[in-house]
């Protein structure tokens, strides 16, 4: 296991996206934090304190039919929202964007709910995989195609713990 983002430059690099937010959201009215479980708990709970806007936190789960390392696509709907977020300002919150199927998917069925914005937020970003275009407002790392555990990201739901971003070898 090979260290790619240590935990202090992940925290410095949230801040930064905690700043960013509150220069976009300066109205004072609430903003929906919504997770997707498993992988973006962690990444949203420090996220959720490195920004000073009212945050409201909510999660959605989704499972993908996608075996082992890589993502099929098919994705489903395992935990839905408890609220409507309709008339409210949105960040969908994740923790890797890889092919973009998940949050091509995602991104349809929350502008479904009419919210009032809707932006993304995403821990990493491995463009080199990309299949399904995806608009990103906030990303906090760039990656290469490699297989990441860590702050979140789990391999067979081990290592999610884990407060640096690593790269797991085969
Ligand atoms: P996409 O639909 O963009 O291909 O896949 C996004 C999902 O694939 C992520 O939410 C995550 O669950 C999984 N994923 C993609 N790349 C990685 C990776 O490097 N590590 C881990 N742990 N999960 C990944």
């Amino acid at each position: 296991m090979k260290v790619l983002i240590p935990a202090a430059k992940i925290q410095e690099r949230i801040a930064e996206l905690g700043a960013e937010i509150d220069r976009d959201y300066p109205g004072g009215e609430p903003v929906y934090l919504i997770g997707v479980l498993k992988g973006a708990c962690i990444f949203l709970a420090d996220l959720a304190r490195a920004t000073n806007v009212p945050a409201r936190i909510e999660f959605i789960g989704i499972s993908s039919y996608g075996k082992g390392k890589s993502s099929s696509g098919e994705v489903k709907v395992t935990k839905d929202l408890d609220v409507s977020v309709e008339g409210h300002h949105v960040i969908i919150v994740e923790d890797i964007l890889d092919t973009g199927l998940t949050l091509s998917y995602l991104v349809k069925l929350m502008a479904q709910r009419k919210p009032k914005t809707l932006r993304i937020a995403t821990f990493l970003d491995k463009p080199d995989r990309r299949q399904s275009p995806v608009q990103v407002n906030y990303v906090g790392f760039k990656i290469p195609d490699e297989f990441v555990i860590g702050y979140g990201l789990d391999y067979a739901e081990d290592y999610r713990n884990l407060k640096d971003v690593c790269v797991l070898s085969q």
